[in-house]
């Protein structure tokens, strides 16, 4: 994507594994807006890298949708499945530069031996660090991580700090027998595409040091960060994301609900659309989001979706 620095490159990624649900509309629009306001391009990425969880059809579905909801996307839509050759040269980088090594490890190996698991599951010891044992096969790659602090400022959710030693240890970019990790893959195609603005829902916060740190290692700029509040089931409860379903594909008549739904979903991020706007046309609803967005008023703490 051609694009000259000082421009705002802003994208949308979902991963293409059901239909498009609240919780993704969120943050597509938050992501449309943000960008949008700053006179910026709003990208498409389907993150489909993970084969088999991807539902044959749903991209195409997700894309439909989008366009439903008034949404238009700059350039190419980036298909992860197709840019392997990228995410194996990256970490074949990492590898020759002993940044990256062949891990043998099970994870019931690993549990035994780990400390109290982490949020995000359980800290690598570093026992293949040194050379992988004879009798071990290889089972992943870990990039090495150093005993430092990761820290950044998310532009809603404030300062964010990891210590990558304790919280993940050395983690996987490559499984043997599975796909490049999503860290890996994230980073490199936000790189590629020229991406400087990332925002995406709250699940990823804690994901973010790692990538931040992919990016320091592989000479990357950082993109700025906004996480956004996740959107809950109605009794503060995990969203069931097929209950909430607003795609094509789940029957929803989006000619006759877009409008509402973006309505929502604005006042969800926080802003105070004019009642009047109810019933508007998407295009209507995110023309007024892009023209009267306030960054401060997007909250920090999940809730329900305020359905129409
Ligand atoms: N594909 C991820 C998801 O749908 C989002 C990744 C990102 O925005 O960095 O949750």
């Amino acid at each position: 994507m051609p694009t000259d620095k000082t421009q705002t490159v802003g994208r949308f990624a979902p991963s293409p594994t059901g239909p498009l649900h609240v919780g993704s509309l969120v943050a597509a629009l938050g992501s449309y807006l943000i960008a949008k306001n700053a006179g910026g391009l709003w990208l498409l990425r389907m993150e489909d890298l993970d084969l088999p969880r991807v539902v044959p059809g749903i991209a195409d579905d997700m894309m439909a949708t989008l366009e439903k909801l008034g949404f238009h996307w700059d350039g190419e839509v980036l298909f992860q499945s197709r840019r392997t050759e990228h995410y194996r040269a990256a970490a074949e980088q990492l590898q020759q530069r002993g940044l990256a090594y062949a891990c043998g490890c099970t994870r019931s190996e690993i549990a035994q031996i780990a400390s109290a698991p982490h949020e995000d599951g359980l800290v690598y010891p570093g026992l293949c660090r040194d050379g992988l044992p004879a009798e071990k096969v290889e089972r992943a790659l870990r990039v090495k991580v150093y005993d430092e602090v990761i820290s950044f400022d998310d532009g809603i959710m404030g300062r964010y700090s990891q210590h990558l030693t304790a919280s993940c240890g050395d983690f996987v970019i490559h499984r043997a027998d599975g796909p490049y990790a999503y860290h890996l893959a994230v980073v490199v195609d936000d790189a590629a595409s020229g991406v400087n603005q990332v925002v995406r829902g709250a699940d990823l916060l804690a994901s973010t040091p790692r990538q931040i740190y992919l990016q320091r290692i592989f000479g990357f700029p950082t993109p700025s960060y906004c996480h956004l509040p996740l959107v809950t089931g109605p009794d503060g409860a995990k969203l069931s994301k097929r209950d909430n379903a607003v795609s094509l594909a789940a029957g929803r008549d989006l000619t006759r609900e877009g409008g509402g739904l973006l309505f929502a979903a604005l006042c969800f991020l926080g802003q105070s659309p004019p009642p009047e706007l109810q019933h508007a046309a998407p295009a209507e609803l995110l023309g007024w989001g892009v023209a009267h967005l306030d960054v401060a008023a997007i909250p920090k703490t999940p809730a329900p979706f305020p359905h129409p």
